[in-house]
């Protein structure tokens, strides 16, 4: 797979980069959401504190404002009479310092009957063409109606612009009535609703009941004030260092809960939807007054803060950098990702290409680490030491190796390590390995050193030479065998050319006297010269005989010519031959040999007899000789016993080979050529049978073999 494919198919998805984005957007625009309306709150808690702020100041300020009619009350109370003057001069100190007090006024309570007594007094007092009055219903004052009480305003000041109000009744006015009434009856201060002032604007007329000093505590009039209501609220967003333009503000008198009365607002209409109204309950001298305050735009544009909105741009840019952070791990990511594919997959090829070469490696190949431990084990070295590799992989390596070598590893490797004096390592030699099965075996050990990881790791491979090892001991051996033969064939020529000799030397040696014939010697001699001469003759053919049957016999144009034998035959009509020789040696010779049928070639079964049996008479100088013969599972085995010699255990193995006489100086002197047993062997296999002898020094000789019987080869 190509690096782009690999990127495309194996790198993050693009779903993950899209889950950032969407959710750090998300997210920013939460954050910027809840800042905002956290901000909002606050805003609102501060607005709040201040509006809360500017209702006890205006509270304050009304406070104040009617302590200046309880000092009038006051006024009245302490002096029996207050007159016209006195009312003025105190009320104008005032009046110069409150400029949210309309009008300050004196309202007498006086009785149905006492109003004539009171209107004449006024009229003397100076106050020309005085009545009490009312108002009428086309806007202008006319006398008022009668009632059982009036509460004509008398002293008012400042005069100047007020002049109407002298001798206005009150309680003409049902709501202004019901006020004094309720200041009357309670002894406190009370006020009305909002009242429209000539000026224009809404006053609110507030009054402080005026009782007589006696027991009976009589109801004298009220100390009022007419009090400007935007006056009232000038001085108070003064006080309150308020810049009014960034308030609204609307303040209703909610006494009545049938309707409720505007008394002041600084907008006309109401307030713009959507912005915050922060409302108050004021209680205010007997009215309940509900003050809402909300905002302006100026204030709402100086209070905003950048806060939320920073918020959204860092959030939403951090998602941006965010994302784009992660396409580009993800690409990276990728990268190495194929890269570690890649290097994986060479690395796992090259160890299947090394794990291939030294499994098919016809060499055992083993590696050990620096304490010896086998790391790898090969097939080869699975077949030639007999353990399964992981029989050995983990074990230190000297398992595999006999004494010494076995005792001497774990040093030898120490010391190699520390000295770098090497006896195998980097050299190679042939040492003897062990087998599972304990077996030693010849070996080619040569180590390699390398490293991995600065560690020394060896690596050996062993070569099994046992084939090699046979291969030139046999080679050594037929070198030898060689050596013997060309020695027995020296020594056989020696003997050859001795034992030809001596017949010839008798014949030759005979023949000049033969030749004479004026002088031949007496009869006697020359029929015994003649017997010398046979005797001589006849060894001359055996020799030759034997030699003509050997070398028949070697090049395989041998044959036998089978027919079933009876063993007592043969071996009788052999001992009658032998007899004699035997006899002139005092030997006894006997056959203890049975009927047994055998299939064989006469002649030659003769000819075996009379080799074994005559080298029993050879080799025999007293005792006797016995054969004996017995049946042996297909075959007949016939054995000649002696008490000659016998053989030694060094001998026996040589005695069958051609051209071998034991001692050739005494054998020699039996005469013999050496091929006697060879002959005999040859042609007891060639008839499918053994030759086996069993003998010891001294005491005489068993040879014996088998022939098989009619059909027992087959
Ligand atoms: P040879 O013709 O010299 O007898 P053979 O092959 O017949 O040769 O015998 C080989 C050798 O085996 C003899 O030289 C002799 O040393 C030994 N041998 C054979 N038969 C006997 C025996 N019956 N007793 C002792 N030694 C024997």
């Amino acid at each position: 797979m190509s690096y782009q494919e690999y990127t495309v198919k194996r790198r993050t998805p693009a779903w993950v980069i899209w889950l950032i984005l969407v959710s750090g957007v998300g997210l920013t625009l939460l954050a910027f959401y809840f800042s905002m309306s956290w901000e909002k709150k606050a805003q609102q808690l501060l607005f709040q504190q201040r509006v809360e702020g500017i209702v006890a100041t205006l509270n304050k300020e009304l406070a104040i404002n009617i302590e200046v009619l309880l000092g009038l009350n006051a006024l009245f109370q302490s002096s029996r009479h207050v007159d016209r003057e006195e009312f003025g001069i105190y009320t104008l100190s005032k009046l110069a310092r409150y400029d949210t007090i309309h009008a300050l006024e004196w309202v007498p309570r006086i009785a149905a009957g006492d109003r004539e007594q009171h209107e004449l007094q006024a009229r003397k007092e100076g106050l020309e063409n005085y009545v009490i009055t009312q108002g009428s219903r086309a806007g202008t004052m006319v006398s008022a109606d009668e009632r059982a009480e009036y509460f004509p305003v008398y002293y008012v000041e400042p005069l100047t612009g007020n002049e109407i109000v002298i001798g206005y009744d009150l309680a003409s006015n049902p709501s202004r009535l019901s006020m004094l009434k309720q200041s009357a009856a309670s002894g406190e201060v009370r006020a009305t609703s909002g009242i429209q002032l000539i000026q224009g604007d809404l006053g609110i007329l507030i009054a402080v009941p005026l009782f007589s000093r006696d027991a009976e505590g009589e109801l004298l009039g009220f100390t009022a004030g007419v009090y400007r209501i935007a006056r009232i609220l000038q001085q108070v967003f003064k006080l309150s260092h308020i810049d009014p333009s960034e308030f609204n503000m609307k303040i209703w008198d909610s006494t009545s809960t049938d309707q409720s009365q505007l008394l002041f607002s600084t907008v006309d209409g109401p307030f713009a939807p959507g912005i915050y109204v922060h409302t108050s309950q004021l209680r205010v001298v007997g009215r309940n007054w509900t003050i809402s305050v909300t905002p302006s735009a100026s204030y709402i544009n100086r209070e905003v803060t950048v806060g939320p909105w920073l918020i959204l741009i860092a959030g939403l840019l951090l998602s941006l950098l965010l994302t784009q952070y992660v396409r580009i791990l993800r690409y990276r990511e990728a990268k190495v990702r194929y890269l570690v594919e890649q290097r994986t997959q060479a690395l796992a090829l090259s160890e299947r290409t090394t794990n291939t070469i030294l499994d098919s490696a016809v060499s055992a190949v083993i590696t050990i680490d620096k304490l010896g431990t086998v790391q790898r084990f090969n097939p080869a070295a699975e077949k030639i030491f007999g353990y399964a590799s992981d029989e050995v992989v983990g074990n230190n390596v000297k398992m595999l190796m006999p004494e010494p070598y076995h005792s001497e590893h774990d040093d030898y490797l120490r010391n190699y390590q520390q000295t770098r004096d090497a006896k195998i390592i980097g050299i190679g030699r042939e040492v003897s390995g062990r087998r599972k099965d304990g077996a030693l075996f010849p070996m080619l050990l040569a180590v390699g050193e390398a490293k991995v990881d600065s560690d020394p790791i060896y690596v050996g491979t062993v070569l099994d030479i046992t084939l090699q090892k046979e291969a030139e001991r046999a080679l050594i051996n037929a070198k030898n065998s060689a050596e013997r033969a060309n020695r027995q064939k020296s020594e056989f020529l020696n003997m050859m050319s001795h034992e030809l000799r001596t017949p010839l030397t008798v014949i030759l040696g005979y023949l000049p006297i033969l030749k004479k014939a004026d002088a031949l010697p007496p009869a006697e001699m020359i029929a015994q010269m003649a017997t010398d001469i046979d005797a001589s003759g006849q060894h001359l053919l055996t020799l030759i005989n034997d030699l003509l049957d050997l070398s028949k016999i070697e090049s395989g144009s041998m044959s036998l010519v089978l027919e079933v034998v009876v063993a007592s035959d043969v071996v009788d009509s052999v001992i009658a031959k032998l007899a004699k020789s035997a006899k002139e040696k005092g030997i006894e010779l006997t056959s203890k040999v049975t009927g047994l049928a055998m299939y064989a070639d006469r002649f030659r079964l003769q000819q075996i007899l009379i080799n074994l049996i005559g080298n029993a008479i050879k080799f025999t100088q007293q005792g006797s000789i016995t054969i004996e013969s017995k049946e042996k599972s297909g075959f007949v085995e016939l054995s000649v016993i002696d008490t000659g010699s016998g053989i030694s255990d060094d001998d026996l193995p040589v005695i069958f080979e051609k051209f071998r006489q034991i001692d050739s100086s005494s054998t020699r002197s039996l005469g013999g050529s050496g091929l006697g047993l060879a002959i005999t062997k040859q042609l007891v296999e060639l008839h499918g049978g053994e030759v086996s002898v069993d003998s010891e020094l001294g005491k005489g000789s068993r040879f014996s073999f088998t022939i098989p019987t009619k059909g027992g080869s087959e």
